[in-house]
Protein backbone atom coordinates (compact mmCIF):
# COMPACT_ATOMS: atom_id res chain seq x y z
CA UNK A 1 0.00 0.00 0.00
CA UNK A 2 1.62 3.70 -0.67
CA UNK A 3 1.43 5.63 1.68
CA UNK A 4 0.78 9.60 1.55
CA UNK A 5 3.66 12.20 3.07
CA UNK A 6 3.65 12.29 6.95
CA UNK A 7 2.29 16.28 6.52
CA UNK A 8 -0.68 16.76 4.22
CA UNK A 9 -1.11 20.43 2.86
CA UNK A 10 -3.93 20.66 0.48
CA UNK A 11 -2.08 24.07 -0.68
CA UNK A 12 0.79 22.92 -2.04
CA UNK A 13 0.98 21.62 -5.48
CA UNK A 14 1.92 17.92 -5.92
CA UNK A 15 5.44 17.69 -7.13
CA UNK A 16 6.27 16.04 -10.27
CA UNK A 17 6.53 12.14 -10.33
CA UNK A 18 10.68 10.69 -9.82
CA UNK A 19 10.94 9.44 -13.80
CA UNK A 20 11.70 5.76 -14.02
CA UNK A 21 14.21 5.27 -17.05
CA UNK A 22 12.67 4.07 -19.64
CA UNK A 23 9.29 3.41 -18.44
CA UNK A 24 6.40 5.33 -20.24
CA UNK A 25 4.73 7.86 -17.93
CA UNK A 26 0.72 7.75 -17.37
CA UNK A 27 0.31 10.98 -19.15
CA UNK A 28 2.46 10.15 -22.22
CA UNK A 29 0.11 6.82 -22.17
CA UNK A 30 -3.27 8.75 -21.93
CA UNK A 31 -2.22 10.89 -24.70
CA UNK A 32 -1.72 8.29 -26.89
CA UNK A 33 -4.58 6.10 -26.00
CA UNK A 34 -7.64 8.48 -24.89
CA UNK A 35 -10.01 10.61 -26.47
CA UNK A 36 -10.36 13.98 -26.36
CA UNK A 37 -13.27 13.63 -24.10
CA UNK A 38 -11.86 11.11 -21.94
CA UNK A 39 -10.74 12.38 -18.46
CA UNK A 40 -6.96 12.71 -18.16
CA UNK A 41 -5.28 11.71 -14.94
CA UNK A 42 -2.80 15.73 -15.36
CA UNK A 43 -6.41 17.23 -15.11
CA UNK A 44 -7.58 15.96 -11.98
CA UNK A 45 -8.74 18.27 -9.30
CA UNK A 46 -6.52 16.19 -7.10
CA UNK A 47 -6.97 14.65 -3.68
CA UNK A 48 -7.84 16.52 -0.02
CA UNK A 49 -4.59 15.91 1.27
CA UNK A 50 -1.95 16.59 -1.01
CA UNK A 51 0.59 13.82 -1.94
CA UNK A 52 3.95 13.59 -4.20
CA UNK A 53 2.84 11.73 -7.08
CA UNK A 54 3.78 7.92 -7.94
CA UNK A 55 6.96 7.21 -10.45
CA UNK A 56 4.90 4.73 -12.09
CA UNK A 57 1.06 4.75 -11.44
CA UNK A 58 -1.36 7.24 -12.01
CA UNK A 59 -3.66 9.19 -9.47
CA UNK A 60 -6.77 6.63 -10.53
CA UNK A 61 -4.67 3.57 -10.24
CA UNK A 62 -3.52 4.16 -6.93
CA UNK A 63 -7.23 5.26 -6.44
CA UNK A 64 -8.47 1.54 -7.31
CA UNK A 65 -5.17 0.13 -5.01
CA UNK A 66 -6.58 1.73 -2.53
CA UNK A 67 -10.59 0.79 -2.48
CA UNK A 68 -8.96 -2.75 -3.58
CA UNK A 69 -7.26 -3.04 -0.43
CA UNK A 70 -9.94 -1.76 1.98
CA UNK A 71 -11.55 -3.35 4.49
CA UNK A 72 -14.72 -2.33 3.12
CA UNK A 73 -14.33 -3.82 -0.12
CA UNK A 74 -13.07 -7.01 1.21
CA UNK A 75 -16.29 -7.76 2.99
CA UNK A 76 -18.29 -7.49 -0.21
CA UNK A 77 -17.48 -10.80 -0.37
CA UNK A 78 -19.85 -11.66 2.64
CA UNK A 79 -22.33 -9.66 1.09
CA UNK A 80 -25.98 -10.87 -0.26
CA UNK A 81 -26.06 -9.41 -4.40
CA UNK A 82 -29.62 -10.53 -4.22
CA UNK A 83 -29.72 -14.29 -3.25
CA UNK A 84 -28.41 -15.22 -0.13
CA UNK A 85 -26.11 -18.12 0.92
CA UNK A 86 -28.47 -20.56 2.37
CA UNK A 87 -30.12 -20.23 -1.07
CA UNK A 88 -27.09 -22.31 -2.85
CA UNK A 89 -23.61 -21.43 -3.93
CA UNK A 90 -23.16 -20.91 -7.82
CA UNK A 91 -25.43 -17.19 -7.78
CA UNK A 92 -23.30 -13.65 -7.05
CA UNK A 93 -22.23 -11.90 -4.20
CA UNK A 94 -21.81 -8.35 -4.09
CA UNK A 95 -17.89 -9.13 -4.74
CA UNK A 96 -18.47 -10.77 -7.79
CA UNK A 97 -21.41 -8.72 -9.40
CA UNK A 98 -18.63 -5.81 -8.69
CA UNK A 99 -15.99 -7.82 -10.19
CA UNK A 100 -18.35 -8.22 -13.37
CA UNK A 101 -19.53 -4.44 -13.38
CA UNK A 102 -15.50 -3.45 -13.30
CA UNK A 103 -15.05 -6.18 -16.63
CA UNK A 104 -17.61 -4.64 -18.55
CA UNK A 105 -17.42 -1.48 -17.73
CA UNK A 106 -13.59 -1.37 -18.44
CA UNK A 107 -14.50 -3.36 -21.96
CA UNK A 108 -17.01 0.29 -22.73
CA UNK A 109 -14.87 2.29 -21.37
CA UNK A 110 -11.68 0.92 -23.64
CA UNK A 111 -13.69 0.78 -26.65
CA UNK A 112 -14.85 4.78 -26.27
CA UNK A 113 -11.17 5.25 -25.30
CA UNK A 114 -12.33 6.51 -22.23
CA UNK A 115 -9.91 6.87 -18.89
CA UNK A 116 -10.04 2.91 -18.41
CA UNK A 117 -8.23 3.19 -15.01
CA UNK A 118 -11.07 5.96 -13.22
CA UNK A 119 -13.53 3.46 -14.92
CA UNK A 120 -12.57 0.91 -13.24
CA UNK A 121 -11.76 2.47 -9.97
CA UNK A 122 -15.36 3.61 -10.13
CA UNK A 123 -16.68 0.61 -10.87
CA UNK A 124 -14.83 -1.43 -7.51
CA UNK A 125 -16.56 1.59 -5.47
CA UNK A 126 -19.60 1.77 -6.58
CA UNK A 127 -21.33 -1.26 -4.19
CA UNK A 128 -18.70 -0.62 -1.41
CA UNK A 129 -21.72 1.02 0.78
CA UNK A 130 -24.06 -2.08 0.85
CA UNK A 131 -24.78 -3.52 3.95
CA UNK A 132 -25.54 -7.28 4.31
CA UNK A 133 -28.39 -8.90 3.22
CA UNK A 134 -28.73 -6.71 -0.30
CA UNK A 135 -31.27 -3.92 -0.53
CA UNK A 136 -33.40 -5.51 2.45
CA UNK A 137 -30.80 -4.63 4.75
CA UNK A 138 -30.46 -1.27 3.09
CA UNK A 139 -34.14 -0.55 3.57
CA UNK A 140 -33.85 -1.70 6.93
CA UNK A 141 -31.10 0.60 7.93
CA UNK A 142 -33.18 3.20 6.20
CA UNK A 143 -35.97 2.85 8.15
CA UNK A 144 -34.22 2.51 11.62
CA UNK A 145 -32.07 5.62 10.92
CA UNK A 146 -35.55 7.45 9.44
CA UNK A 147 -35.65 10.47 11.91
CA UNK A 148 -31.46 11.09 11.66
CA UNK A 149 -30.98 11.28 7.68
CA UNK A 150 -31.86 7.83 6.25
CA UNK A 151 -29.77 5.54 4.95
CA UNK A 152 -27.97 4.86 1.20
CA UNK A 153 -25.34 2.89 0.34
CA UNK A 154 -24.31 4.97 -1.97
CA UNK A 155 -23.86 8.25 0.46
CA UNK A 156 -22.18 5.42 2.64
CA UNK A 157 -19.29 4.69 0.23
CA UNK A 158 -18.39 7.83 0.46
CA UNK A 159 -18.16 8.00 4.53
CA UNK A 160 -16.51 4.76 4.01
CA UNK A 161 -13.63 6.48 1.78
CA UNK A 162 -13.64 9.91 3.49
CA UNK A 163 -14.27 8.67 7.44
CA UNK A 164 -14.55 5.15 7.72
CA UNK A 165 -10.86 3.50 6.44
CA UNK A 166 -8.16 4.54 8.34
CA UNK A 167 -5.16 3.38 6.99
CA UNK A 168 -2.75 6.58 6.81
CA UNK A 169 -1.94 8.44 10.01
CA UNK A 170 -2.33 11.52 10.07
CA UNK A 171 -6.32 12.06 8.55
CA UNK A 172 -9.12 9.89 8.02
CA UNK A 173 -10.18 8.08 4.85
CA UNK A 174 -8.52 6.72 1.73
CA UNK A 175 -7.90 10.11 0.47
CA UNK A 176 -9.43 9.24 -3.03
CA UNK A 177 -9.12 11.69 -6.18
CA UNK A 178 -11.64 14.17 -6.53
CA UNK A 179 -13.15 12.52 -9.57
CA UNK A 180 -14.10 9.49 -7.54
CA UNK A 181 -15.61 11.07 -4.72
CA UNK A 182 -17.67 13.18 -7.34
CA UNK A 183 -18.31 10.23 -9.52
CA UNK A 184 -20.13 8.31 -6.09
CA UNK A 185 -21.39 11.37 -4.68
CA UNK A 186 -23.43 11.87 -8.44
CA UNK A 187 -24.92 8.42 -7.93
CA UNK A 188 -25.72 9.28 -4.61
CA UNK A 189 -27.80 12.61 -5.96
CA UNK A 190 -29.04 12.33 -9.47
CA UNK A 191 -30.33 15.21 -9.18
CA UNK A 192 -27.43 17.21 -9.83
CA UNK A 193 -27.44 20.07 -12.83
CA UNK A 194 -24.36 18.54 -14.44
CA UNK A 195 -23.86 15.90 -16.21
CA UNK A 196 -21.13 12.97 -15.02
CA UNK A 197 -18.14 12.38 -16.23
CA UNK A 198 -18.26 10.12 -19.15
CA UNK A 199 -16.37 7.31 -17.23
CA UNK A 200 -19.12 7.79 -14.33
CA UNK A 201 -22.04 7.21 -16.54
CA UNK A 202 -20.02 4.11 -18.02
CA UNK A 203 -20.47 2.76 -14.77
CA UNK A 204 -24.21 3.00 -14.21
CA UNK A 205 -24.76 1.69 -17.56
CA UNK A 206 -22.20 -1.38 -16.78
CA UNK A 207 -24.02 -1.97 -13.85
CA UNK A 208 -27.62 -2.18 -15.65
CA UNK A 209 -26.01 -4.69 -17.56
CA UNK A 210 -24.79 -6.88 -15.61
CA UNK A 211 -27.68 -7.27 -13.01
CA UNK A 212 -29.80 -7.82 -15.83
CA UNK A 213 -27.46 -10.71 -16.79
CA UNK A 214 -26.97 -12.20 -13.83
CA UNK A 215 -29.71 -12.15 -12.12
CA UNK A 216 -31.38 -13.78 -15.06
CA UNK A 217 -28.90 -16.85 -14.64
CA UNK A 218 -29.15 -16.86 -10.82
CA UNK A 219 -32.88 -16.76 -11.16
CA UNK A 220 -32.60 -20.04 -13.46
CA UNK A 221 -30.13 -21.81 -11.63
CA UNK A 222 -31.51 -21.47 -8.48
CA UNK A 223 -34.72 -22.86 -10.12
CA UNK A 224 -36.32 -19.54 -9.20
CA UNK A 225 -37.58 -19.27 -12.56
CA UNK A 226 -37.25 -21.64 -15.98
CA UNK A 227 -36.48 -20.59 -19.07
CA UNK A 228 -39.77 -21.34 -20.51
CA UNK A 229 -41.33 -18.58 -18.02
CA UNK A 230 -38.73 -15.85 -19.23
CA UNK A 231 -39.74 -16.85 -22.64
CA UNK A 232 -42.66 -14.04 -21.47
CA UNK A 233 -40.34 -11.45 -22.18
CA UNK A 234 -39.53 -10.05 -25.66
CA UNK A 235 -35.73 -9.45 -25.19
CA UNK A 236 -35.20 -13.14 -23.81
CA UNK A 237 -37.68 -14.02 -26.68
CA UNK A 238 -35.44 -12.53 -29.25
CA UNK A 239 -32.23 -13.63 -27.37
CA UNK A 240 -32.99 -16.87 -27.15
CA UNK A 241 -33.73 -17.07 -31.15
CA UNK A 242 -30.79 -15.73 -32.10
CA UNK A 243 -28.83 -18.13 -29.98
CA UNK A 244 -30.93 -21.20 -31.59
CA UNK A 245 -29.94 -19.91 -34.90
CA UNK A 246 -26.47 -20.05 -33.80
CA UNK A 247 -26.31 -23.34 -31.90
CA UNK A 248 -28.26 -26.20 -32.22
CA UNK A 249 -29.74 -28.68 -30.07
CA UNK A 250 -28.60 -27.41 -26.57
CA UNK A 251 -30.06 -28.73 -23.02
CA UNK A 252 -31.79 -26.20 -20.98
CA UNK A 253 -28.43 -25.69 -18.78
CA UNK A 254 -26.66 -24.79 -22.03
CA UNK A 255 -29.03 -22.85 -23.58
CA UNK A 256 -29.03 -20.66 -20.07
CA UNK A 257 -25.89 -20.68 -20.03
CA UNK A 258 -25.65 -19.20 -23.99
CA UNK A 259 -28.33 -16.82 -23.37
CA UNK A 260 -26.17 -15.22 -20.34
CA UNK A 261 -23.81 -14.71 -22.82
CA UNK A 262 -25.83 -13.18 -25.20
CA UNK A 263 -27.19 -11.27 -22.73
CA UNK A 264 -24.31 -9.08 -22.14
CA UNK A 265 -22.62 -9.42 -25.12
CA UNK A 266 -25.88 -7.76 -26.70
CA UNK A 267 -26.78 -5.32 -23.98
CA UNK A 268 -23.05 -4.10 -24.25
CA UNK A 269 -22.40 -4.16 -28.27
CA UNK A 270 -25.81 -1.83 -28.02
CA UNK A 271 -24.33 0.49 -25.46
CA UNK A 272 -21.47 0.98 -27.58
CA UNK A 273 -23.75 0.96 -30.93
CA UNK A 274 -25.69 3.77 -29.29
CA UNK A 275 -23.19 5.85 -27.46
CA UNK A 276 -20.24 5.48 -30.13
CA UNK A 277 -22.44 7.39 -32.44
CA UNK A 278 -23.78 9.90 -30.03
CA UNK A 279 -19.71 10.76 -29.49
CA UNK A 280 -19.03 10.78 -33.01
CA UNK A 281 -21.95 13.18 -33.53
CA UNK A 282 -21.12 15.93 -30.42
CA UNK A 283 -17.46 15.30 -30.67
CA UNK A 284 -16.63 16.81 -27.71
CA UNK A 285 -13.29 18.55 -27.19
CA UNK A 286 -12.41 18.08 -23.46
CA UNK A 287 -14.00 15.88 -20.66
CA UNK A 288 -15.02 19.02 -19.30
CA UNK A 289 -16.82 19.77 -22.49
CA UNK A 290 -18.75 16.27 -22.79
CA UNK A 291 -20.25 17.33 -19.88
CA UNK A 292 -22.50 20.18 -20.91
CA UNK A 293 -24.20 17.58 -23.39
CA UNK A 294 -27.53 16.07 -22.53
CA UNK A 295 -26.69 12.46 -24.29
CA UNK A 296 -25.70 9.83 -21.94
CA UNK A 297 -23.75 6.60 -22.33
CA UNK A 298 -26.20 3.81 -22.04
CA UNK A 299 -28.69 1.80 -24.25
CA UNK A 300 -30.62 2.75 -26.78
CA UNK A 301 -34.28 3.42 -26.55
CA UNK A 302 -35.48 0.61 -27.58
CA UNK A 303 -33.63 -1.51 -25.33
CA UNK A 304 -33.95 0.82 -22.69
CA UNK A 305 -37.57 -0.65 -23.10
CA UNK A 306 -36.75 -3.90 -23.75
CA UNK A 307 -34.99 -3.62 -20.28
CA UNK A 308 -37.90 -2.32 -18.55
CA UNK A 309 -39.85 -4.98 -19.68
CA UNK A 310 -37.45 -7.33 -17.99
CA UNK A 311 -36.76 -5.47 -14.85
CA UNK A 312 -40.28 -5.34 -14.13
CA UNK A 313 -41.08 -9.21 -14.92
CA UNK A 314 -37.69 -9.88 -12.78
CA UNK A 315 -39.04 -7.64 -10.03
CA UNK A 316 -41.97 -9.70 -9.67
CA UNK A 317 -40.64 -13.22 -10.30
CA UNK A 318 -37.92 -12.85 -8.76
CA UNK A 319 -37.29 -10.13 -6.13
CA UNK A 320 -40.60 -10.65 -5.23
CA UNK A 321 -40.53 -14.36 -5.02
CA UNK A 322 -41.85 -16.63 -1.95
CA UNK A 323 -38.54 -17.59 -1.26
CA UNK A 324 -36.81 -14.11 -1.57
CA UNK A 325 -39.15 -12.35 0.25
CA UNK A 326 -38.67 -14.87 3.50
CA UNK A 327 -34.90 -14.15 3.77
CA UNK A 328 -35.48 -10.60 3.35
CA UNK A 329 -38.34 -10.70 6.17
CA UNK A 330 -35.68 -12.47 8.11
CA UNK A 331 -33.05 -10.21 7.59
CA UNK A 332 -34.72 -7.10 8.01
CA UNK A 333 -36.03 -8.23 11.63
CA UNK A 334 -32.96 -9.27 12.55
CA UNK A 335 -31.47 -6.04 11.26
CA UNK A 336 -34.08 -3.81 13.43
CA UNK A 337 -33.32 -6.68 16.48
CA UNK A 338 -30.07 -5.67 16.56
CA UNK A 339 -30.23 -1.57 15.91
CA UNK A 340 -32.67 -1.64 18.93
CA UNK A 341 -30.32 -3.84 20.70
CA UNK A 342 -27.20 -1.92 20.12
CA UNK A 343 -29.08 1.22 21.66
CA UNK A 344 -30.12 -0.14 24.57
CA UNK A 345 -26.92 -2.46 24.95
CA UNK A 346 -24.20 -0.04 23.38
CA UNK A 347 -21.51 -2.05 25.24
CA UNK A 348 -22.23 -4.91 22.29
CA UNK A 349 -20.29 -2.28 19.90
CA UNK A 350 -16.26 -2.34 19.29
CA UNK A 351 -14.35 0.42 20.43
CA UNK A 352 -14.07 2.08 17.38
CA UNK A 353 -17.54 2.83 17.46
CA UNK A 354 -17.91 4.48 20.43
CA UNK A 355 -15.77 6.53 19.04
CA UNK A 356 -17.57 7.11 16.07
CA UNK A 357 -20.91 7.87 18.12
CA UNK A 358 -18.81 10.88 20.39
CA UNK A 359 -18.97 12.32 16.58
CA UNK A 360 -21.84 11.13 14.73
CA UNK A 361 -24.30 10.46 17.52
CA UNK A 362 -24.92 6.66 18.40
CA UNK A 363 -27.61 6.29 16.33
CA UNK A 364 -25.75 7.28 13.13
CA UNK A 365 -22.78 4.93 14.78
CA UNK A 366 -24.73 2.07 15.30
CA UNK A 367 -26.11 2.12 11.49
CA UNK A 368 -22.86 2.31 10.19
CA UNK A 369 -21.44 -0.73 12.20
CA UNK A 370 -24.51 -2.81 11.14
CA UNK A 371 -23.82 -1.35 7.17
CA UNK A 372 -20.33 -2.77 7.69
CA UNK A 373 -21.15 -6.34 8.62
CA UNK A 374 -20.77 -9.45 6.01
CA UNK A 375 -24.45 -11.16 6.48
CA UNK A 376 -22.54 -14.27 8.12
CA UNK A 377 -20.86 -11.46 10.72
CA UNK A 378 -24.34 -9.95 11.04
CA UNK A 379 -25.87 -13.21 12.17
CA UNK A 380 -23.10 -14.23 14.40
CA UNK A 381 -23.71 -10.83 16.22
CA UNK A 382 -27.02 -11.33 16.13
CA UNK A 383 -26.95 -14.91 18.42
CA UNK A 384 -24.08 -14.46 20.52
CA UNK A 385 -25.67 -10.48 21.49
CA UNK A 386 -29.34 -10.82 20.69
CA UNK A 387 -31.06 -13.96 20.18
CA UNK A 388 -32.22 -14.38 23.71
CA UNK A 389 -33.72 -10.80 23.87
CA UNK A 390 -37.20 -10.48 24.14
CA UNK A 391 -38.40 -9.43 20.75
CA UNK A 392 -34.81 -10.73 19.59
MG1 LIG B 1 -24.14 -2.52 -8.48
Amino acid sequence: MDLPSSQPNSSEPSPLPERFAGLQTIVERESLLLAPYAMRSRDSVGRKHSEPQHPYRGPFQRDRDRILHSAAYRRLSGKTQVFTGAMGDYHRTRLTHTQEVASIARTVSRALRLNEDLTETLALFHDIGHPPFGHAGEDALNECLADDGGFSHNRHALMIAEELETPYQGFRGLNLSDEVLQGQASRADKTGAAQSLLEVQVVDAADSVTYAAHDTDDAVALGILTLDQLTEVLLIRELLERVRQRLAGLNDEMLRKALVHELIDWQVSDVLRQSGALLARAAPRSAQDARQYDFAIGPSPRLTQQKEELGAFLYERVYRHPRVLAVRREAQQRLHAMFTGYLKRPEHLPQKFHERAEQVGLRRSIGEYLAGMTDRFCSREYQRCFSNEPGG
